[in-house]
């Protein structure tokens, strides 16, 4: 039995979470309280929704038009063994898999285990925490200029970060 994700909420066709028509499920619970958060409710750990991997699955294929999944929040690396199922459907579906970290692609690949675990499997980052001071609204699918559009895959093997130059995301 897959342990449930603590889903604060779906979109199921998402225009903003990156390119395409995506689902995004914004996880519950945010270790980071980034001043000017736009989703100061799904900082708590306690509250959300439960939904096990096969539910967000079953979602995911009702939609056959959808070119990716984000996974946003929240922090969905404060979750990755939860998630890590969800993250094999998308990337076995042929999907993009993308996700949203207050942590930085260093960082996560420093924690290991499960965190590294879902990087893995993911195709872009978005990664670093949202700071104020930074924040420019003529950023696409990024908040702050310090956050980086990361391609994992290509940054895994190179064995350091390699910005996302497939300009879909640009
Ligand atoms: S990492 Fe994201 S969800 Fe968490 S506090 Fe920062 S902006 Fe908000």
């Amino acid at each position: 039995m897959c342990k449930p994700v603590l889903v604060a909420g779906i979109v199921g066709d998402s225009i903003t979470d990156g390119p395409g028509i995506r689902m995004t499920v914004f996880v519950q619970g945010c270790p980071h309280h980034c001043e000017g958060c736009h989703n100061p409710e799904t900082h708590p750990f306690e509250g959300g929704k439960p939904y096990t991997p096969q539910e967000l699955l079953e979602k995911l294929d009702k939609n056959p038009l959808l070119s990716g999944v984000t996974l946003s929040g929240g922090e969905p690396f404060s979750q990755a063994g939860a998630l890590l199922p969800l993250a094999d459907g998308v990337r076995a579906r042929g999907l993009e898999l993308a996700a949203y970290s207050g942590w930085t692609f260093e960082e996560l690949v420093q924690q290991g285990g499960d965190a590294l675990a879902l990087l893995s499997l993911c195709n872009v980052l978005v990664d670093g925490r949202f700071v104020l001071a930074e924040r420019s609204l003529s950023l696409r699918f990024r908040g702050s200029r310090n956050q980086r559009i990361v391609d994992v895959q290509k940054s895994l093997a190179a064995g350091e970060v390699v910005l996302m130059h497939d300009g879909r995301w640009q």
